[in-house]
């Protein structure tokens, strides 16, 4: 868990490298050169903060220009153009989730063409199946994982692979992370390790088995904020 130890100094770094690609997020967002000079509204991203590391999604996405709000009601999505479902222990996240009615809120979000993201724990709460054991999940992405299928204790490392989203090799930390067994194959597969599915995508739904999050590398998530603003100009058109 080297990654875990994260000095504020590192965050640090983190941000100052977000911030460079800010402007590049924030033209991709918006959907047109900052040249023109017109000024849109914020991307704004909801973040499930029942535990988990969803602080270190805020820093990243704030770090890219973001607006970011913590979800704990169904109330907190209101307005958000994507929300995250950050790691941690997917059985506890999923008890909440149930309990505050956000399974329900949630699955009418990404319906109605809100932008998901799922990590690690959140990649699991996505799956349409669930093993190792078996529990019920919100059953956005047509894909099979196996919870802590590198090993429980041991199998928490950091490795770099290639992906579809930048031509240096991703940086990708495993904690306890999933292995997706089975996928649709109407799914994007965007990175792998170790031959299987690690950052998979379908339409507005964005799921990783490792957490981009605690790495000084924004492209994920500034991957994940091309995806919401797309939704978000949509539903501006339809309105
Ligand atoms: N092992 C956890 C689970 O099954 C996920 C670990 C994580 O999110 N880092 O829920």
């Amino acid at each position: 868990m080297k990654r875990h130890g994260k000095s504020s100094k590192q965050v640090r770094t983190r941000k100052k490298s977000a911030g460079r690609s800010a402007a590049k997020a924030e033209r991709a967002r918006s959907g047109h050169s900052g040249a023109t000079g017109k000024k849109k509204e914020r991307v704004k991203i909801g973040i499930v903060a029942i535990q988990g590391d969803f602080a270190a999604h805020a820093a990243m996405l704030q770090g890219l220009g973001a607006e970011t709000v913590e979800v704990r009601t169904v109330k907190d999505l209101e307005g958000c153009d994507g929300i995250v479902l950050p790691g941690g222990e997917s059985t506890t996240q999923l008890q909440f989730l149930q309990e505050e009615g956000l399974s329900d809120a949630i699955r009418t979000f990404s319906r109605q063409g809100g932008a998901v993201f799922g990590t690690c724990a959140g990649a699991i709460l996505l799956a349409t199946e669930v093993r190792n054991p078996a529990q019920e999940s919100l059953g956005l992405l047509d894909m099979t994982v196996l919870r802590n299928g590198y090993g429980r204790q041991l199998a928490s490392d950091v490795f770099f692979e290639p992906s579809t989203l930048k031509k240096d090799p991703l940086e990708m930390v495993f904690i306890r992370g999933p292995i997706i067994e089975d996928l649709g194959k109407d799914i994007a597969v965007l990175a792998r390790h170790d031959g299987k599915p690690a950052l998979v995508e379908k339409g507005n739904v964005l799921a990783a088995t490792f957490h981009p999050e605690l790495t000084d590398d924004p492209t994920v998530h500034e991957h994940f904020l091309q995806m919401a603003a797309k939704g978000a100009a949509k539903a501006a058109t339809a309105r």
